[in-house]
């Protein structure tokens, strides 16, 4: 088997449901609610939140770190160090997005088609015409919107 995966499956099947954060979103006015996420999925779920946190947490450290140096050859070089960390971590991230989203829709194939899915708080799957809107769900798409266009390089250039 594909190393890679079967490392990616240790890393689901190691995820401690206890630590999983439900998600907060209240159902909204044109939601219609498919069913509930299974366990195996919130695992799933588990891990693609804490990658997202965990980018986030390295490219703000990343940031923090390439500030601090002085001298430009060193700067560098830790830029590059960290883009390669910061891609690897990102596309993983994406994929694991993308993994879960297959799965919610494999799980549904009768609504498989849906422009929308959601999920809202009670773990509960829906289809649904718009993005949440809720505080949280915006910040977050702006914050992605914000380290997807902005590299680490443009940032420590404004120096
Ligand atoms: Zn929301």
């Amino acid at each position: 088997m594909v190393k890679y995966l079967q490392d990616l499956m240790a890393e689901i099947d190691a995820v401690d449901l206890e630590l999983v954060e439900e998600p907060d979103c209240e159902l909204q006015h044109n939601d219609q609610a498919l069913g509930d996420l299974p366990e195996d999925l919130k695992k799933l779920y588990g891990l693609k939140t804490r990658l997202r946190t965990e980018y986030d947490a390295a490219r703000t450290q990343a940031v923090k770190e390439v500030k601090e140096i002085d001298s430009n050859k060193k700067r560098e070089k830790a830029i590059a160090v960290w883009d390669n960390k910061l891609t690897l971590m990102s596309i993983k991230r994406d994929a694991v997005d993308k993994l879960f989203w297959t799965a919610v829709r494999h799980l549904f194939p009768d609504h498989a088609g849906a422009e929308l899915i959601g999920l809202r708080s009670g773990w509960k799957v829906v289809t649904t015409d718009a993005s949440c809107d809720c505080a949280r769900c915006q910040t977050r798409k702006l914050m992605d919107s914000l380290t997807k266009s902005i590299a680490l390089r443009a940032i420590t250039e404004e120096l």
